[in-house]
């Protein structure tokens, strides 16, 4: 692990939760969440990283962008957070509450939605992409996809028809 990942895992591990977000100040996802979030896709049985420390440790260590769009979690956090893009899963006026935090920060995205959410099928994306993408696709197919959804989808079809 390099220099810049221990500095992001002992922030994290530090860092207080603050829920009012006003003026807009950058805020990274606090322990608290990543803790939450880990303990409930091992109750669920979907947990492949080993440990929440496991899983921590890959999350400081990724560039906090989107893996298939490549906007920046602060970018999508100020659109969602300043009530530039409205939505009842959105905070509003500034303050997280249980249920309307998506979008503040970037999701784990599983490149497999069948696989577990583990280092080597697990990547950081945004909220759009991940709705998207949704369990419908896999890595490879969302990307092609994003690219031309008319094209992918007719093509798609033609090869299903043709078997
Ligand atoms: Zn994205």
């Amino acid at each position: 692990m390099n220099l810049l990942a221990l500095v992001e895992f002992a922030r994290l591990i530090t860092h207080n939760y603050t829920v009012i977000m006003k003026p807009f100040i950058y805020h990274p996802k606090p322990i608290s969440k990543l803790r939450e979030n880990y303990n409930r896709r091992r109750r669920e049985g979907k947990d492949g990283f080993g440990s929440l420390n496991e899983f921590i440790m890959w999350y400081s260590a990724q560039d906090k962008k989107c893996h298939y769009c490549e906007i920046e979690e602060k970018t999508v956090q100020e659109l969602v957070c300043s009530g530039y893009l409205v939505s009842k899963r959105f905070p509003s006026d500034h303050r997280l509450t249980r249920g309307r935090s998506r979008g503040v920060w970037l999701e784990l995205d599983r490149k497999n939605p069948l696989g577990l959410y583990s280092e080597e099928n697990c990547v950081l994306c945004c909220y759009f992409c991940n709705n998207d993408k949704s369990d419908i696709f896999t890595e490879e197919e969302y990307r092609s996809f994003r690219n031309n959804r008319d094209t992918y989808l007719n093509e798609l079809l033609e090869r299903k028809r043709q078997k």
